[in-house]
C-alpha cells in the first residue's frame, strides 16, 4: 500500500510524463491546421505556394524555364512542405517568368488541375508546345467570380480562393461592396498597358478574418478599377506587391485603399522595388511591414530597402542562396506570423 508522500511522488511524476509527451507532440499540434504561404525565389519571378490547412498546395506561377526555379520549387514542396503534389497549380498569365517553368516542373513533381486563362489562338506559338502538352490531371480556364474547389479543414474557419479578375474582366459589384471612401482625387492615370501582364489573374484568399491577395503582374490603371467606384478588393492583411515591385503597377490609390498590413515584394536584385512603389507602401494607412525576397542593389537606391532582417536574399547574381520566406497563419485565423529563415526574423501581426 503506498503511503501519502509515496501517493504524492507518483502523482507527480505522471505529471511529468504527460508534459514530456505534449512538448514531444506540441510541435506538430500547433503546425496542424495553419495555412502556410511561401514566396520561393525564382529570381524575379514569380512562384508562391499555398499550403492548405486541409494539406493540400496551391501553386501560383511557376518562375522561370530551365532548372533553377523549377528545381527550387520542387524542393521546396518536398523538404519544407512534406508534400510530394501540387493539388492546384494557377498560371497568373503568360510572361515567362510566371508560365515559363510549368512543364519543366510537371517532369519533377506530378501536377493535379492547371487552372489559367486559357490559351487564345494568338498565345499558343508563345507558350510553346511544353507548355500545352504538360502533364496534368485537368486543366481548367478562370473567369471572374470563380472559386478554387479546396478542401476543408475538419476544424477552424472555411478557406476560400477566389478570382477577383482575369482578362481585364472583373467581378461585379454585390450589395457586400462598398464604394471606396478612399478619395482617388490627386492621384494619376498611366498609360494603356498593351501587355500581358494586364490580363492576370487576380486571386483573393481568405482564412477566418485572414486575407491574402495576390494580383501577380496587374498594372496600374487596372488596380484602379479594382478599387474604383467600389472596392471590389476589401482590406487585407497580406499584399503580394504587384509586378514584382515595378513602378508600371502599385497604384499609389489601390495600396491606399487595400490597406495591408505586411507587404512581400519578390523583387530581384536590379528588378522591382521602384521609388513609387516603396513610397506608396510605406504611406499606406496601416502598414506594419515590407518583406523583400531580394535586397536592392542599384546604386544610389539602398535607401530604398526594407530592413535587413525583413529580406530573403542579401547576396546578388550566383552568390544569391535562393532562400524563400513564409507566413504562417494560426489554426483560428486570428494572428500570423512572417519568418525569414536567413535572418531567423519572425514578425507577429493580428488579422483584422
Ligand atoms: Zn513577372
Amino acid at each position: 500500500m503506498l503511503t501519502k508522500e509515496g501517493e504524492r511522488s507518483m502523482h507527480f511524476r505522471k505529471l511529468l510524463l504527460l508534459a514530456f509527451l505534449f512538448s514531444c507532440l506540441a510541435p506538430n499540434l500547433l503546425t496542424a491546421g495553419t495555412l502556410k504561404v511561401y514566396w520561393i525565389d525564382a529570381e524575379g519571378g514569380a512562384a508562391t505556394l499555398v499550403v492548405t490547412p486541409a494539406g493540400e498546395s496551391i501553386l501560383i506561377d511557376t518562375g522561370n524555364p530551365g532548372e533553377r526555379d523549377p528545381g527550387r520549387i520542387n524542393k521546396l514542396i518536398r523538404e519544407e512542405a512534406g508534400l510530394s503534389i501540387i493539388d492546384h497549380l494557377v498560371v497568373t498569365h503568360f510572361d515567362r517568368d510566371h508560365y515559363g517553368g510549368a512543364a519543366d516542373l510537371s517532369k519533377l513533381i506530378s501536377i493535379g488541375t492547371l487552372y489559367d486563362q486559357g490559351v487564345r489562338p494568338q498565345d499558343r506559338a508563345r507558350v510553346g508546345e511544353a507548355y500545352l502538352n504538360l502533364e496534368c490531371e485537368a486543366r481548367l480556364v478562370l473567369t471572374p467570380g470563380d472559386e478554387l474547389p479546396l478542401k476543408q479543414s475538419a476544424n477552424g474557419p472555411k478557406l476560400t480562393a477566389n478570382v477577383l479578375g482575369i482578362l481585364q474582366r472583373n467581378i461585379q459589384p454585390n450589395g457586400l461592396h462598398q464604394p471606396n471612401p478612399v478619395p482617388s482625387s490627386g492621384y494619376s492615370r498611366k498609360e494603356p498597358d498593351l501587355s500581358h501582364n494586364a490580363n492576370s489573374v487576380i486571386l483573393l484568399f481568405e482564412y477566418g478574418d485572414f486575407q491574402f491577395l495576390d494580383a501577380a503582374d496587374l498594372s496600374w490603371n487596372l488596380e484602379e478599377y479594382l478599387v474604383s467606384p467600389y472596392n471590389l478588393v476589401g482590406e487585407v492583411d497580406v499584399y503580394q506587391v504587384d509586378h514584382h515591385g515595378l513602378d508600371r503597377s502599385n497604384n499609389t490609390h489601390f495600396i491606399h485603399s487595400i490597406k495591408p498590413t505586411v507587404a512581400v515584394m519578390n523583387n530581384a536584385h536590379k528588378k522591382g522595388t521602384g521609388p513609387q512603389t516603396v513610397a506608396g507602401l510605406r504611406s499606406s494607412p496601416g502598414i506594419e511591414a515590407i518583406y523583400q525576397i531580394h535586397k536592392c542593389t542599384r546604386e544610389g537606391e539602398g535607401h530604398l530597402n526594407t530592413h535587413e532582417d525583413k529580406i530573403a536574399n542579401l547576396k546578388s547574381g550566383d552568390a544569391c542562396d535562393g532562400n524563400h520566406l513564409f507566413i504562417s497563419v494560426a489554426a483560428d485565423g486570428e494572428s500570423y506570423t512572417v519568418n525569414v529563415p536567413r535572418s531567423g526574423h519572425v514578425g507577429k501581426y493580428k488579422t483584422r
